[in-house]
């Protein structure tokens, strides 16, 4: 371990990734409802694949798989075909394999160690300690190729896959494994990513010896822009749109309406906040709109209630917004 990571330094580094994952984690479906069946299954979809790619068939394949006994009685053409379009079928048949034996051998009842669910088929070290962590709350880490590289770059080594294994089962926060584990996964897909590492915006910066060796952004002039938002309301519900699916950031997530400059007649703003998107500072304003203005709402708008938009993939901004309104 490095010698500057003394016990207060750790228990510093873990407070700030756990509250930076706290406040910018991406509402994705798995993350609503950790239980053993749903972290497996999105685990398992989650292989090399795209997380955006994943959200709409983890949602259909638990409406027509909704527990791993009505998995464990499908036929496999029927599991192939609600996989299909995610790739790597071999992921789906032993998902399969491994329901069966979970329903019949184990008659329901889950592994709840990683040592344990090793054993069962297409699982391995990584899913193993994913699932226990998240499902169990068992304090095992994981490295996946996320996790490595921001290793690789906090420690300025490049010693492979095992030296990250141990380096990361030290930093481990044993309280909340599951969350440290999302947290330094979530960090290497969305700031410590492999060409453009947010050094600025990093909860490790402190820590990391490679921070000077990604200049920060903030002197490489930011630019600055102002975001405006309509927020309507009906029967307490929220007009949310979806972004395009070919959009080059955050294709097929959900966010408020933006609103054209001139049409909140200088109203005052319902919220203001300051949101950071790699290179530029956003200043926000949400306006509250009336639900008419929408009237003639584009295909990709929907109204949702608060329990269907926790559970959307939300833009961060939109949850930001989101979650300040009141319960
Ligand atoms: S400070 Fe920069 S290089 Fe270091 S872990 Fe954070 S994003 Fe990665």
């Amino acid at each position: 371990m490095d010698q500057r990571l003394t016990p207060a330094a750790l228990r510093k580094l873990r407070h700030a990734l756990l509250a930076w994952y706290d406040e910018n984690r991406r509402e994705l479906p798995w993350r609503r409802d950790a239980g053993a069946y749903r972290v497996w299954v999105s685990e398992i979809m989650l292989q090399q694949t795209r997380v955006a790619a994943v959200v709409d068939h983890y949602a259909r394949f638990l409406k027509k798989f909704p527990t791993v006994q009505i998995l464990a009685a499908a036929r496999e053409a029927s599991v192939l075909a609600v996989w299909s379009g995610l790739g790597y079928y071999h992921r789906a048949r032993r998902l399969h394999q491994a329901a069966k034996l979970v329903a019949r051998q184990r008659r329901g009842i889950f592994p709840r160690t990683a040592e344990e669910w090793r054993e069962l088929p297409g699982i391995g070290r990584y899913t193993a300690a994913a699932i226990a962590s998240i499902a169990f709350g068992e304090a095992v880490a994981v490295v996946d190729g996320n996790v490595e590289r921001v290793l690789d770059r906090m420690f300025a080594a490049a010693e492979g896959k095992e030296a990250a294994w141990q380096r990361v089962e030290a930093l481990l926060d044993r309280e909340r494994p599951g969350d440290f584990n999302q947290a330094m996964m979530e960090l290497g897909a969305t700031v410590c990513t492999p060409r453009a590492p947010q050094c600025p915006l990093c909860p490790l910066h402190t820590w990391c010896v490679s921070r000077e060796a990604n200049p920060a952004r903030p002197q490489a002039a930011r630019k600055r822009k102002q975001l405006i938002y309509g927020l309507a309301r009906r029967n307490g519900s929220v007009l949310l749109v979806q972004r395009p699916a070919n959009a080059s950031l955050m294709a097929g997530m959900w966010e408020l309406p933006i609103l054209p400059d001139a049409q909140h007649n200088g109203a005052e703003p319902m919220a203001k906040l300051r949101h950071a998107i790699t290179d530029t500072d956003y200043d926000v304003a949400v306006f509250t709109v009336a639900p008419a203005r929408f009237h003639s709402s584009a295909a990709n708008a929907r109204w949702f209630a608060r329990r269907q938009w926790q559970r959307l993939p939300l833009t961060g901004l939109a949850r930001k917004i989101l979650r300040r309104l009141p319960a």
